[in-house]
């Protein structure tokens, strides 16, 4: 203040006027200025006298509105147009076009779209509840669309149609994978009727249960063999989407069956060739399907085969509906495939007579044996290869012979017919390669398992806790 009076003295000095006229001027600007001065101070004081909420009320009732708007469009361009994300969710009776020109996008652009997903998607595959992504240009003062800029939606678990505008204004849609990343499951537990129940309470996907079933088919009849109090054990790997959802089954690394006293373990090996097939821990395959000549003498020669044949006892034609290979008397006769002896008696023409079912499809009967081997009786599992007679000539026989049938669906067929495994034990390289990943197998159950039973230990814990608190409580 004091700097502009000596201003304006400075200038009357320069104008060398000291007149009346100067020095009314110049007493006027000083007296204005000091009443300026004055009534600043005066609202700074009373604005400092004021309570801090009355200050901020009175801030808001007087804003000076027009002028900052002014001022703001002023300095920056106005905003006009905006990005928008939205998803919607298709309804009953909606089509692609429907919900594109409900959006307020003109019909030839919805349809240019429609015609680019078409090309890698029928847009009315859409299903109700599926979800859309739309990313759209908006325009903000007219409040209304310009333009779609892109479009994606899950079509499944793995794969997602985007549809994207390109700086032409061309639509092009491509299928996108989702990103899978493999996991390794474990899970056990005890059956208590059906063993697809006991492996879906342990969360294991229905795809792999139904996996797991398939790779026991050809030993475990499930219906029958079953019982209460079995347990089953099994390491797999699934798929998971990066939101957590499980998109696609591995494969079964480990598969393990306790069926009463007898367990079944089996390990997945890829060998060099490239083939897949389940062993057990030593190595030897999973025996997938039944033995055309179920004895020790593998030389011995079909006697009578299978089919329409002149019967030696009957001297008349009639059907043959097994094999018979002519052997020595007490040559070894094998469990056609692993399964549970179903009879085990002298049966008629047959003599001493065995049927073996292996599953829901199969089973296997042998006749004519001249004894049992030991422990061969109704209802125990045999494995196959295993012993379970003796050639003889019992029943209605002209020499020493083993009859054998093989049973599909109730059915008697030629044992010749049934398909062969492809499936040999390890050797070798495949055998050094399999046993280190068994070892490996072992390793990640044991793994799981400790850490399952920690996860128990910590819930026993807070299940503890929860009671102490409880008590507490009460
Ligand atoms: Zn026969």
């Amino acid at each position: 203040m004091y700097r502009f009076y000596k201003q304006i003295i400075d200038i009357a000095k320069d104008k060398k006027c000291l007149t009346g006229f100067c020095v009314t001027f110049i007493s006027a600007v000083i007296a204005i200025v000091a009443i300026k001065l004055f009534t600043q101070t005066q609202i700074n004081s009373d604005a400092d006298n004021l309570p801090e909420t009355q200050i901020y009320a009175e801030n808001i009732d007087e804003p000076d509105n027009d002028f900052i708007a002014e001022e703001f469009i002023e300095e920056i361009p106005q905003v006009t147009e905006e990005t928008r994300e939205n998803t919607i969710a298709v309804k009953s009776g909606d089509t692609l076009l429907k919900i594109l020109t409900n959006l307020g996008l003109e019909y030839s652009r919805a349809n240019d779209i429609y015609l680019a997903t078409k090309k890698v998607y029928d847009p009315r595959e859409l299903r109700v509840g599926q979800e859309l992504q739309i990313s759209m240009l908006w325009n903000i003062p007219e409040n209304k669309l310009i333009e779609i800029n892109n479009l994606s939606t899950k079509i499944n678990k793995t794969e997602s149609v985007v549809v994207e505008r390109d700086d032409e204004g061309n639509y092009k849609a491509e299928i996108q994978k989702t990103e899978l990343t493999k996991e390794t499951y474990s899970a056990e537990g005890e059956i208590e009727g059906i063993l697809a129940t006991a492996m879906s309470k342990q969360k294991v996907p229905a795809g792999t249960i139904a996996e797991f079933i398939n790779i026991f088919s050809y030993s475990v009849d499930f219906r029958r063999d079953i019982k209460k109090g079995d347990k089953f054990a099994i390491i797999y790997d699934s798929y998971i989407t990066p939101e957590g959802d499980i998109a696609k089954n591995g494969d079964i690394l480990f598969a393990s069956l306790t069926l009463g006293k007898t367990k079944i373990e089996l390990y997945r090996f890829k060998d060099k060739n490239g083939n897949v097939d389940y062993y057990d821990e030593k190595g030897y395959a999973m025996k997938k399907t039944l033995s055309r000549k179920p004895m020790s003498y593998q030389n011995a020669r079909i006697s009578s085969p299978f089919g329409k044949r002149f019967h030696p006892i009957y001297k008349d034609y009639r059907i043959h509906w097994g094999i018979d290979y002519a052997a020595p008397k007490n040559s070894l006769v094998y469990a056609g495939g692993d399964g549970v002896v179903q009879v085990a008696k002298y049966n008629g023409g047959y003599g001493n007579y065995i049927k073996i079912r292996h599953n829901s499809e199969y089973s296997t009967a042998y006749g004519h044996m001249q004894k049992f081997a030991k422990g061969i009786r109704p209802g125990v599992r045999v494995k196959q290869g295993q012993i379970i007679g003796y050639v003889g000539s019992t029943g209605r026989s002209t020499g020493p012979h083993l009859h054998y049938e093989v049973i599909q669906n109730g059915r008697r067929v030629n044992p010749l017919k049934v398909k062969a495994s492809a499936s040999e034990n390890l050797r070798g390289k495949n055998l050094t390669n399999f046993k280190i990943q068994v070892a490996n197998i072992q390793k990640t159950q044991q793994k799981m398992l400790a850490s399952k039973n920690k996860n128990a230990a910590n819930d026993d814990k807070l299940a503890a806790n929860a009671q102490v608190l409880d008590k507490t409580q009460n």
